[in-house]
């Protein structure tokens, strides 16, 4: 489909930029300075032209590694952890080079998948992206993972998914994808001669979805798999998403200003910003529901004791559960009662959790505005 790229972006005030391993290496194994240069100068013109930008990197287990000598793609945790720790101090000593060339302050913020679970911590994150902004600074994201990996604990685990989560916590317009592959095909071209080139999403369908084979370079993580998963997020709060080749000159510019360059993914559906926060957050655990309770759920009902069957995990009210119908997690929740009292009043009705538990704050376990379809 063929629609006017400038008429599906509408005004963009606020864009994340996500530079992918292979672009900061420009396919090698050092990074490249002349693309940050890049980078940094587009940035600086978009931000001419009124708008903020912030930049989710990857690169910084790559760079760590070459700085250490160790070899690449090590098996061991510790030297992982090690190289992302070297690396990141590099990679950001690269962007504040580049950026100073261009007159413009950075701030480097690091954040795991538990932080981001925290309400208390990503409501505090919201007023720290907003203070870096009113300074005209450029904050610069990544995953922290020195301190996180997903051998042992919950991650995000590639930046596609970072950056959608990012832009959708800071109410951006556009999420820019800087990668190796100029946008989205019907197959992976680097596999598939006959791949044909996707200019416009508009629904994420099955068929969509199964475009996506897993990434073909060696330094990548995400592939086409974890970008299209980024566009879901990025629907959910109504940013529009471009995926665009990197060394494609003033790539970012011309798509943060409606050229027509990459695949833009259409976003016209808009979830409120705490739902959009459950839905990628970790889970502390799980409540299964039965026929009754999904149909309410569906109907955007409430969901009361009576309709959950089962409660695993610990957890305490207001901390971010799922919930689960038939095996599958059909929702994200922020429940009234904890897994405790869950576990005491299921299956009963409403009026008897006074009885059981000596209080009724609430009749639901979880109210329909505290409730994420997925
Ligand atoms: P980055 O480091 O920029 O995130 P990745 O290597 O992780 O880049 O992801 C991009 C790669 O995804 C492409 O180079 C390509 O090999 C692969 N890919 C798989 N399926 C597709 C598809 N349908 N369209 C485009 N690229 C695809």
């Amino acid at each position: 489909m063929n629609m006017d790229r400038k008429e599906i972006l509408g005004e963009v005030g606020r864009v994340v930029v996500k530079v992918g391993t292979s672009s900061i290496t420009m396919g090698g194994d050092t990074v490249s300075s002349e693309f940050m240069d890049s980078v940094a100068e587009q940035v600086r013109k978009l931000r001419d032209g009124g708008k903020e930008v912030l930049i989710v990197t990857s690169g910084a287990i790559g760079i760590g590694l070459k700085a250490m000598n160790a070899k690449p793609k090590p098996k061991e945790i510790p030297v992982r952890q090690a190289a992302a720790s070297v690396g990141q101090s590099i990679l950001m000593q690269k962007w504040n080079d580049s950026f100073q060339k261009q007159g413009i302050v950075v701030a480097q913020i690091l954040i795991t998948l538990n932080d981001y679970s925290d309400r208390e911590t990503i409501l505090n994150l919201n007023n720290t992206i907003d203070s870096l902004l009113s300074y005209n600074v450029v904050p610069i994201f990544n995953e922290n993972d020195a301190i996180c990996v997903k051998e042992i604990g919950p991650m995000f685990g590639d930046n596609d998914t970072l950056s959608a989560v990012i832009a959708s916590r800071a109410d951006a317009d556009l999420l820019v994808i800087l990668s190796d592959v100029d946008g989205l095909y019907t197959k992976n071209p680097s596999l598939h001669e006959d791949a044909a080139f996707i200019p416009t999403v508009t629904e994420l369908t099955p068929e969509i979805l199964e475009m996506a084979g897993d990434t073909m370079s060696s330094t990548g993580t995400g592939g086409m798999r974890t970008k299209l998963k980024a566009a879901a997020i990025c629907k959910d709060a109504g940013c529009r998403m471009i995926i665009a080749l990197s060394t494609e000159k003033d790539v970012l510019l011309r798509a943060a200003t409606g050229e027509d360059i990459g695949t833009v993914f259409v976003s016209d559906t808009h979830i409120s910003k705490k739902k959009r926060w459950m839905k990628a957050a970790h889970s502390m655990g799980t409540v299964v529901i039965d026929d009754g309770a999904m149909k309410a759920l569906t109907e955007h009902r409430s969901l009361l004791p009576v309709g959950v069957k089962e409660v695993t995990g610990q957890f305490s009210k207001g901390d971010v559960i799922d919930i689960v119908c038939k095996g599958e997690i059909v929702a994200k929740a922020t429940p009234n009662y904890s897994s405790e009292e869950i576990s005491r009043i299921r299956g009963m009705h409403s009026d008897r959790i006074r009885d059981v538990l000596g209080k009724c704050p609430y009749n639901d376990v979880a109210l329909s505005e505290n409730i994420a379809l997925m």
